[in-house]
């Protein structure tokens, strides 16, 4: 059975999507079957993955009940063998205000279209907006788990006893069994003070829940998007690449940790 996680933080260009389509792309050429699900209006993981986000079906036509997801080519293949993705166009634009519309089950439609083929994967990521709203309420609901990128910089704290209280009341209301898969530091530079402050109090706030890994700041990650590509098929030998590959191994280790205990 496979695990879903949710890729948030509602603070804004974060590492969100870099992380979620870099590490789904190193689980999927470790012979994984890795589905990605686009929440974002933005699109940013499906260009990412160089999928046009012009008239494809969407993860709107899914929670807007207007096909299946398990209708033909409403999940696509990408340039990663064993990768597959939900993709997201403008349209989900239009989803936060329509479901705040919608009373009952709003906050389940996700979930319950996920659930339908959660047997086929390994791993399904969601990639959030930087919003606490609707889509990422849907995101959290049909989740077991959560992986929060942080940033190193001053404000990275602030906003984060939100998302920890946001968290807290989908575990009471909507889903119990959520829980923080972990958290990661991205963008990190080890030569400024700043970063090594910012990462001791996240080291004490959240203890072991933090990953070892640390993504550093790198111009090929940011470059690869626009080529449509994963980092791994864009520049393999960057510093980056090299991060993306090293936190897929320490998360590949937790995993299996956590299903033999
Ligand atoms: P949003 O909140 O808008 O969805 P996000 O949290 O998904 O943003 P990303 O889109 O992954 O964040 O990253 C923000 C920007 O920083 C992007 O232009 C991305 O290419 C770049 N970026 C991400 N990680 C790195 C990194 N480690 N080094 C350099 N640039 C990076
Ligand atoms: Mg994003």
């Amino acid at each position: 059975m496979g695990e879903i996680i949710t890729f948030t933080n509602q603070k804004g260009g974060v590492g969100k999507t870099t992380s979620c389509v870099n590490l789904a792309a190193y689980l999927a050429d470790s012979g994984l079957k890795i589905l990605v699900v686009d929440m974002d209006p933005q699109g940013n993981a499906t260009s990412g993955l160089g999928i046009k986000k012009s008239n494809a079906k969407s993860v709107y036509d899914i929670i807007a009940s207007k096909v299946a997801i398990t209708d033909e080519g409403v999940i696509q293949h990408t340039c990663v063998d064993g990768l597959h993705l939900l993709p997201a166009n403008i349209d989900l634009a239009g989803a936060e205000a329509e479901l705040a519309l919608i009373r009952d089950g709003r906050d389940q439609l996700l979930a319950q279209s996920l659930q339908e083929i959660k047997g086929d994967y390994d791993y399904i990521f969601i990639d959030c907006p930087p919003s606490l709203g609707h889509l990422t309420i849907n995101a959290m609901t049909a989740s077991d788990s959560i992986l929060i990128p942080i940033q190193c910089e001053f404000y990275a704290l602030e906003g984060l006893s939100q998302l920890m209280n946001s968290i807290k009341l989908i575990k009471k209301f909507l889903n119990s069994s959520i829980e923080i898969d972990g958290v990661f530091l991205t963008m990190y530079d080890k030569r400024s003070k700043l970063t090594v402050q910012v990462e001791e109090e996240i080291q004490k706030y959240f203890g072991n829940k933090l990953y070892k890994t640390r993504i550093p700041r790198n111009v090929r990650l940011a470059e690869a998007p626009s080529h449509g590509l994963p980092i791994l098929l864009y520049d393999k030998k960057c510093s980056g690449a090299k991060a993306y590959n090293n936190f897929k191994k320490e998360f590949q280790k937790r995993h299996s940790e956590v299903s033999y205990e």
